[in-house]
């Protein structure tokens, strides 16, 4: 699909719960060729779709970060082509190592780099020209994104990147799931409302004495889906550590109680 003059978007063929219909692999023209964004999977029928459309063009593979539905296409296709893979300088994945290391404000093939740690530490954004931002799963049109817990994952600064990308003002954002985000602020605003009535049901479920982990879950997350529990796990413990970060709840083996 064709979205704006230069930007091409293929879907990988990896539908499921936390991808959606699968990862968007961007294919981004610039005056040195033609980068690609998340290669998604390593389905040989989407790599190829990649090839197809990119042709000799190909210059460089750009990784949001290194999620397996994001590093697996892409090391596939570095082995097979040659073009370097740039991510952030510190992988979070260790058996990676990006080819081209980044950092927030690097330009890479006409775009600029914005660190995004939260779902991921190693998470970028890409800036492009007139006020278009490719956000990975950092801010997603189709649903919230997972936020792990440490080491993986760091919720506060997932809302504290949420605001800075919110208060960017891109006009548009095209994110590694779901459709094109044309108004990224209303739904970031969402996002970021969500994520606090969330936190404050949470901190509503703590008590001065404390409880054990496995019942704040069934609490938390009344009649969840079997395929959802690994997330919920880990959403849960991102809110927990972020409550304690802020002196707001304290924990002891896997009993947590509210410090409020
Ligand atoms: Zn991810």
């Amino acid at each position: 699909m064709r979205f704006r003059q230069g930007i091409r978007r293929i879907v990988a063929p990896n539908p499921g719960p936390m991808t959606y219909h699968g990862t968007n692999s961007w294919l981004v023209d610039w005056h040195g060729g033609t980068v690609v964004i998340d290669p998604g999977s390593e389905d040989e029928t989407h790599l190829a779709a990649i090839l197809r459309e990119a042709g000799d063009a190909l210059s460089h593979i750009l990784l949001t970060h290194t999620h397996s539905d994001h590093l697996s296409g892409a090391m596939t296709l570095h082995r097979r082509t040659g073009v370097p893979v740039a991510g952030y300088h510190t992988s979070a994945e260790p058996s990676f190592t990006p080819t081209l290391k980044l950092s927030d404000g690097d330009r890479i093939a006409g775009l600029t780099v914005v660190h995004t740690p939260g779902h991921a530490m190693d998470h970028l954004c890409f800036e492009a020209p007139d006020s278009l931002l490719f956000s990975g799963d950092h801010v997603m049109g189709w649903s919230t994104s997972v936020v792990p817990p440490h080491p993986w994952g760091d919720l506060s600064l997932f809302v504290a990147n949420l605001e800075k990308v919110r208060d960017r003002g891109d006009a548009v954002i095209l994110s590694a799931h779901g459709p094109a985000i044309t108004q990224p602020r209303a739904l970031i605003q969402n996002l970021l409302d969500h994520r606090h009535a969330r936190e404050a049901s949470i901190a509503a479920l703590l008590k001065a004495t404390p409880q054990p982990f496995e019942t704040l879950l069934a609490r938390a997350y009344l009649n969840l889906r079997p395929d959802l529990l690994l997330p919920a796990r880990a959403n849960l413990l991102a809110h927990l550590e972020k409550l304690e970060s802020e002196g707001r709840a304290a924990h002891h083996d896997q009993h947590w109680r509210s410090l409020g």
